[in-house]
């Protein structure tokens, strides 16, 4: 046992109880009472993800730390394996947690605000946060976790029937379930449902070519603009992340922010200015982007919160600095949650937690001075429909 699995070992050990919640029946969206959960469940599915090696061996092209792995044995995210020079997906269709979520929650601020997203997550993850909200998930393996057996069509079924304008790959990194990501889009889309991801952006260029003709939005988490500060908090580096950002901006896909501050690791006013500088310069004054408060987790015990001065500084330097759309997250009620026109400044979308009101807002314009702000406001998969709140 190598000491990464070790460490999780113990880790899971220690928290049964915080695992209960993504286990059972708490993870059905209200209702669903046909979906069941077993623990341990997997399925596995060839990928096309791998390069062979000889005598069995393979590399994995899949992300960026492209594991090199021996018969038997798995990568990095745990949820791939070498079955005799052939390698396996372990996690398609067998997702641990599905919840029916405010599209806000993502966070998305500017897609179809106000409509519900189905959300899945599989075991895994190819790093390993110190500050990870759901590491009892996402540092899991997946014969550790209750799993449900949900093919992308049924996914895309109990989606159309909960309401969901989109289905969502979120809380831990869904790019490695990305072979499963891909096939629900693809089924998402004849069903006029969009297909939605939160990330970490540390993925291949291309995986994530196959992915983008069947993803509508994707939510990146942009954690620092410092590598050192990856490969400290983080397990990974940057530029990959950043090239996956210019990629998705290359392609056109509506793409928001997130970064989480951690006092005294990532939030000193230099960083949020060259953090903010680089959105400008590479993704534009349109970028969504959002500064999330930190809370003790994993193995961030000792640190405070984020405090709430310390984000309302960060979102100043960033529209100080010629970003239009700034965010601050985790912070229910604070006025830095709503949408304003950054013509006239009106408050167009009021947010409190997750209750959304369209204020000044109506067909992606300001109706105060006519404005048009960037965002998904209508279901391009229904060009004849309007959001579910405009
Ligand atoms: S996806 Fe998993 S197995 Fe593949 S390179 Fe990344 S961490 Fe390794």
């Amino acid at each position: 046992m190598d000491r990464r699995t070790f460490c999780r070992t113990i880790a899971r050990c220690t928290a049964w109880a915080a695992v209960a919640p993504f286990a059972g029946p708490s993870v059905r969206p209200a209702g669903a009472s046909t979906l069941s959960f077993e623990k341990g469940f997997i399925q596995a599915k060839a990928s096309p993800y791998y390069t062979p090696l000889g005598n069995g061996r393979i590399r994995c092209v899949l992300c960026p730390r492209k594991c090199e792995v021996d018969p038997g044995e798995r990568g990095y995210c745990e949820v791939r394996e070498n079955r005799d020079g052939v390698y396996y997906t372990l996690v398609y269709g067998n997702p641990c947690a599905v919840h029916v979520d405010p599209v806000e929650k993502k966070p998305f601020f500017h897609v179809l605000p106000g409509s519900r997203s189905f959300s899945l997550a599989t075991a895994g993850c190819n790093l390993d946060c110190k500050f990870c909200q759901n590491w009892e998930i996402s540092q899991a393996r997946p014969e550790n976790t209750q799993n449900v057996r949900l093919s992308p069509e049924d996914v895309v079924t109990l989606a159309a029937q909960y309401g969901c304008a989109s289905v969502a790959s979120t809380y831990v990194e869904p790019t490695i379930f990305m072979e499963y990501m891909t096939d629900i889009g693809a089924a998402a889309s004849k069903a006029g449902i969009l297909n939605v991801m939160h990330s970490n952006g540390f993925v291949n260029p291309g995986p994530l070519n196959d992915l983008i003709p069947h993803l509508q939005a994707a939510c990146i988490d942009l954690k620092s603009i410092r590598d050192d500060y990856y490969r400290e908090m983080t397990e990974g580096w940057l530029e990959p992340v950043l090239n996956t950002l210019r990629q998705l901006k290359k392609h056109r896909v509506h793409t928001e922010l997130v970064t989480l501050l951690v006092p005294g690791r990532n939030d000193s006013a230099k960083e949020i200015r060259d953090l903010s500088r680089w959105v400008l310069t590479e993704l534009g004054e349109d970028t969504p982007v959002h500064f999330s408060r930190f809370y003790p987790r994993y193995k961030l015990q000792s640190l405070p919160p984020t405090p709430v001065e310390t984000l309302e500084r960060a979102r100043e330097t960033a529209m100080t600095e010629g970003l239009r759309f700034v965010y601050i997250g985790n912070v229910p009620g604070h006025p830095g949650e709503h949408t304003y026109c950054p013509k006239c400044r009106a408050m167009v979308i009021r947010r409190a937690g997750y209750t959304v009101q369209l204020t000044a807002f109506e067909h992606g314009r300001c109706t105060c001075c006519g404005t048009a702000l960037p965002g998904v406001w209508t279901n391009p998969l229904k060009p004849s429909e309007a959001s579910a709140t405009s």
